[in-house]
């Protein structure tokens, strides 16, 4: 299973990043480094019903600020850390970060806020996962409705007897759950109907072909009646422009996220930004 892992992420590399084994241990060694200085912080990006763009909750998004000022995009350092094993106590940082805030906003008249966390395979395997879960829900005193973790399609598509067991495991908790950049993968229908998730992510790029090509309004179409035909809410990410929305809410798609509504933003900021949107029910 660890070789699986580590395969995996040793041919992203070749492929997509073209450093050499010198410079990734160098970054490696970089990010080991800035977790334990608590240089790594999480900034949160709102999600909104496309109809009435009322915000229906956030996505956590881990940052990385190098001691010099400089920002590593996660695209680079999360199949770093992911193939380091450091994914486990970093993503058990975002996972706890995440859970405070939410307590926080919860606190300050945001009673129904919700937070979605992205998890990887390592976290998901992990025989500690759900106990940690358990933990940061206990530590910051919030239900775990009020969590939601991302994994993704290719992660959905694992062997489906581990996966039911830890999606069961994790319904436990009262944590739900989101299939991530759907589309992108291949899925298996049949088991997809099987797992029962929550929710349905349209990755980003079909968003943006939604409109520029016949066959990427055609993927937006079918994985939104996909969802919908299986009783999930379908949320479309990387919503940039107003077409974009009224496109995806002609096609029957649930939620959206989005520089359209907001960019990602640090927690203070995620207050003040919901405090002054008209739609927002602080109650
Ligand atoms: P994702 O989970 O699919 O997150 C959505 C990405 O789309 C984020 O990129 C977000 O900043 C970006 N985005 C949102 N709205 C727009 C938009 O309108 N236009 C464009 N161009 N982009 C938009 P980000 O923050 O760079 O994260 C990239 C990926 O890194 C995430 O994709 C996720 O797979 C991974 N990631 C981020 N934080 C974590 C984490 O804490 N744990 C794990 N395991 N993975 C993470
Ligand atoms: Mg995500
Ligand atoms: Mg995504
Ligand atoms: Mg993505």
């Amino acid at each position: 299973r660890a070789k699986a892992i580590n395969r995996g992420a040793s041919q992203y590399f070749r492929a997509e990043m073209g450093i050499d084994a010198r410079e990734r241990f160098k970054l490696l060694k970089g990010l080991r480094a800035s977790f334990e200085e608590r240089r790594l912080f999480v900034v949160y990006q709102p999600q909104v019903a496309l109809a009435t763009q009322q915000v229906i909750g956030a996505e956590a998004l881990l940052r990385w600020r190098t001691s010099d000022g400089q920002f590593v995009p996660p695209d680079q350092f999360i199949p770093l850390a992911e193939q380091s094993g450091l994914i486990v106590p970093i993503g058990e940082f975002v996972l706890r970060t995440a859970c405070f805030q939410i307590a926080q906003l919860r606190r300050n008249g945001f009673h129904d806020f919700r937070i979605a966390v992205n998890i990887s395979l390592a976290q998901f395997r992990h025989p500690g996962f759900i106990d940690s879960i358990r933990r940061a829900l206990t530590d910051a005193e919030i239900p775990g409705a009020a969590l939601e973790l991302e994994i993704t399609e290719s992660m959905a598509m694992e062997e489906i007897s581990t996966v039911l067991r830890v999606l069961a495991e994790i319904r436990s908790t009262g944590a739900t759950v989101a299939i991530d950049d759907f589309g992108t993968g291949f899925s298996s229908l049949s088991q997809l109907r099987r797992l029962d998730v929550e929710r349905l992510k349209i990755d980003r790029a079909f968003v943006h072909e939604a409109q520029s090509s016949a066959a990427g309004a055609t993927i937006a179409q079918l994985v939104v009646n996909l969802g919908c035909s299986l009783g999930m809410r379908v949320v479309a990410e990387g919503i940039e422009t107003e077409e974009q929305r009224q496109h995806l809410l002609a096609l029957g798609c649930h939620e959206g996220q989005g520089w359209l509504f907001a960019r990602p933003m640090p927690a203070d900021q995620l207050e003040d930004w919901l405090r002054n949107r008209p739609n927002t029910s602080a109650a």
